[in-house]
């Protein structure tokens, strides 16, 4: 059992894994090891206080050897759901479960917006997770919208499963070698159905088309915090906050890009800190 598990690896991340280490706290920290595509994006950056123009790469550096140099360990991997246990939290991560008193979601904004009928339809055919759910689509089709190159393998694993699998994939060169699979060269529009997924219409050449499914998974780096943790209170997409990070569930803090806008260094840095504060207030009283 952690004291928390911190959810992302950009600079929110970063800044809640630094300060929750200095406080000498017990925590897992979830992310990727080469911590987040957005830190190292930047060709210059010009507003960070005391670093003149740094490129995102050198930032990103910086951070890596910041963390190294302190033994702070990333735990590399995606997680899935985050479920409040009374006294604690389940973060699940495809099969595994890490336990925490109190969570920090540090997970940035979404690159890719949840298309029509995605939330509508989670569980209810739509998933996130493709090793926890995966099974019940065995010898079904199945549709997968994948962001990520990365995320490549866990479309071969589907297909190890379902007997039909269409892939969206949104990205360049996308390679699944799988003869069950079917790369579908449009852009997803909407998930479909009644009170279960029944299709995906997607855009081909300026015309609207669909595929027949039993169920879609999404698979992206980051999900809406919503998804991740049921009852979790967001407005216009982003989590809804205090001055101190706390969301409106007893123990789940959220710091970052994910709590809206500026979308800057300098606020997802700000929070990381103040969430990684009241995480050590909020055990004090347990
Ligand atoms: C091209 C570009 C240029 C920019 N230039 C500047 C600039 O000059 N100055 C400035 O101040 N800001 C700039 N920004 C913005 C800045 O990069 C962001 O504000 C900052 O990175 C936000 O940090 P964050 O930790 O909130 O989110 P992110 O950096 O987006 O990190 C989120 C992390 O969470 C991880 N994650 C998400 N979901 C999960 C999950 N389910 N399980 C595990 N991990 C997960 C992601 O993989 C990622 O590692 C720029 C951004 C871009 C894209």
């Amino acid at each position: 059992m952690y004291d928390c598990a911190i959810i992302g690896t950009g600079a929110a991340g970063v800044s809640a894994a630094l300060t929750l280490n200095a406080l000498g706290k017990n925590f897992i920290w979830l992310g990727k090891a080469d911590l987040s595509s957005k830190i190292s994006s930047p060709e210059m950056i010009r507003n960070y206080p005391g670093l003149i123009n740094v490129s995102g790469q050198q930032l990103k550096e910086a951070f890596l050897k910041q963390i190294q140099t302190l033994n702070i360990p990333i735990t590399e991997n995606r997680v899935t759901g985050v479920y409040a246990l009374g006294d604690r939290f389940g973060i699940l991560c495809n099969q595994q479960m890490y336990e925490a008193k109190t969570v920090i979601l540090a997970t940035g904004v979404e690159a890719v917006k949840p298309i029509a009928g995605e939330l509508e339809f989670v569980g209810k055919g739509v998933s996130y997770c493709a090793t926890c759910d995966g099974f019940l689509y065995k010898g079904k089709t199945i549709a997968v919208v994948c962001t990520s190159k990365q995320m490549e393998h866990e479309i071969e694993y589907l297909c190890t499963l379902a007997a039909k699998v269409y892939v969206f994939a949104i990205y360049k060169n996308a390679k699944i070698s799988a003869a069950n699979a079917q790369i579908i060269n449009g852009m997803p529009k909407e998930i479909e159905g009644d009170k279960k997924v029944s299709c995906v219409t997607y855009l081909k050449g300026g015309e609207s088309e669909k595929v027949e499914v039993d169920g879609v998974f999404m698979l992206k780096e980051a999900v809406t915090p919503s998804v991740l943790v049921s009852g979790l209170e967001m407005k216009d997409g982003q989590v809804v906050v205090d001055r101190n990070c706390h969301t409106n569930i007893d123990g789940l803090f959220a710091a970052g890009d994910c709590t809206g806008r500026p979308y800057q260094y300098a606020k997802a840095i700000g929070e990381g800190n103040i969430s990684a504060h009241s995480v050590a207030e909020y055990l004090a009283k347990l």
